[in-house]
């Protein structure tokens, strides 16, 4: 049996764990695939990953593999109001 083709395997739509372990993937939490692509983005430099100022890449939320909107996150708005109150200001000052 051979191997089935690239365009065999992009024609299951959507993508199941089957044809994603046929084309070589493993399996992943959507956000380790966010990091892997990170990585892949920055040359597998994880301090890149950190520095990374694309904030309009859709990814740039998630690529300290954490999820920054879970309904916890969201109901504790402490860090947003932190930094809404000064926490990139505060940055500055510190580093003049
Ligand atoms: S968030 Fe930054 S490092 Fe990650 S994919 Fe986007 S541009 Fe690349």
């Amino acid at each position: 049996m051979t191997a089935p083709s690239r365009t065999e395997l992009a024609s299951t739509w959507p993508p199941t764990a089957a044809v994603a372990k046929a084309a070589g993937h493993e399996q992943m939490s959507p956000l380790q695939a966010i990091r892997r692509k990170c990585l892949d983005c920055c040359c597998n430099q994880p301090s890149e990953i950190r520095a990374c100022e694309s904030v309009n890449c859709p990814l740039w939320p998630f690529r300290a593999s954490v999820h920054p909107y879970t309904s916890a996150r969201m109901k504790n708005g402490s860090q947003e109001q932190d930094f809404e109150e000064g926490g990139a200001d505060n940055d500055e000052r510190a580093a003049a």
